[in-house]
């Protein structure tokens, strides 16, 4: 199918991409990628009537690193994610994680920003930076605002993020210690059926701290701060850890669509969080 028509506007700065949004109110969209939200509109899923196109608007791009802190303009491709050996250093679990979204081609268009800002359950990023405690940067008619990442998803396709404002930037402290990004789907190509993401830190025989966050398993990413507890303190065994999965499913609520029922579901979650957390401990 073809989408419905729309008017296009490629701005320059930021403030002119929110004053187009500002005039438009909810019949404007902001497009980044496109690889989610032209796929919606073909279908027919969404009507936008003016699409504000990011791609000539300056200072959106780019991945710094700054002593311990990491912040990635929200127009960063994830093919840029995978390639910047910085980053790979700093946070290995992003590139860990973006080599298992989509495949090479929607990666080199698809966003961090576009990712995390959709509000897609099935996206892969947003669970991702509730385990790295990450902020998300807003830009909008009354300025600039940071959101959590733990706070920022309300329900399906619904966030914090209001229609007028614009997501610039996304930021996070390097990660020390173990970390797993673990993804089990259908087929190469895929979104989750569900996935974890956990980073642990390691003193000695002992788990100082973790962090564990899931994709797909409800309405939004969950990020378990039980589950963490669960292996905090602990010398990550397998009581342990059979400990955390068990937190961690009762952190979450999924439903029955075509990946699976949801007893079916609750099993591959199990499966993928002991792997990831097994994994991230390897690597403590
Ligand atoms: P767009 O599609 O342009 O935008 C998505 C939404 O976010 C829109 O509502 C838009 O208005 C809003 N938005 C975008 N940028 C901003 C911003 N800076 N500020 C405010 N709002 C903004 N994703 C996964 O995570 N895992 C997968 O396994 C996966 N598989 C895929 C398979 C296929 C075949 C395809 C086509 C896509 C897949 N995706 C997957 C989605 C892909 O990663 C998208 O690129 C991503 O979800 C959205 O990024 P985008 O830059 O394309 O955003």
């Amino acid at each position: 199918m073809i989408p419905a028509a729309f008017e296009y506007h490629r701005p320059k700065n930021v403030q002119d991409a929110i004053g187009i949004l500002v005039e438009h109110g909810d019949e404007a969209r902001v497009l980044a990628g496109g690889h989610s939200l032209i796929p919606m509109m073909k279908l027919r899923m969404a009507a936008i009537e003016h699409l504000v196109d990011l791609q000539d608007v300056d200072g959106l791009s780019g991945i710094s690193i700054d002593g311990g802190r990491i912040t990635i303009g929200a127009m960063t491709t994830q093919h840029e994610l995978i390639t910047h050996d910085g980053l790979a250093t700093a946070a290995p679990i992003l590139r860990e994680a973006a080599l298992q979204i989509a495949d090479p081609q929607v990666r080199y268009v698809g966003t961090i920003g576009g990712n995390v800002a959709n509000g897609d359950p099935g996206n892969d990023m947003p669970g991702l930076m509730q385990c790295l405690d990450a902020s998300f940067t807003l830009v909008g008619p009354d300025g600039t605002r940071e959101v959590a990442a733990r706070d920022f998803y309300e329900a399906a396709y619904m966030t914090e993020r209001s229609d007028e404002e614009i997501l610039t930037a996304i930021s996070f402290n390097a990660t020390a210690g173990g970390y797993s990004y673990e993804k089990q789907k259908r087929k190469i190509g895929d979104y989750a059926t569900a996935a974890a993401a956990v980073l642990l830190q390691k003193d000695g025989d002992t788990c100082t701290g973790a962090s564990i966050a899931m994709t797909n398993l409800s309405d939004t990413p969950v990020f378990s701060e039980a589950a963490g507890a669960a292996l905090t303190g602990t010398s990550v065994g397998k009581a342990d850890i059979e400990a955390a999965v068990a937190a961690a499913l009762s952190d979450i609520d999924p439903t029955e669509d075509n990946r699976g029922p949801v007893e079916f579901k609750r099993h591959v979650a199990a499966v993928v969080i002991a792997r990831a957390i097994t994994r991230a401990w390897s690597r403590a």
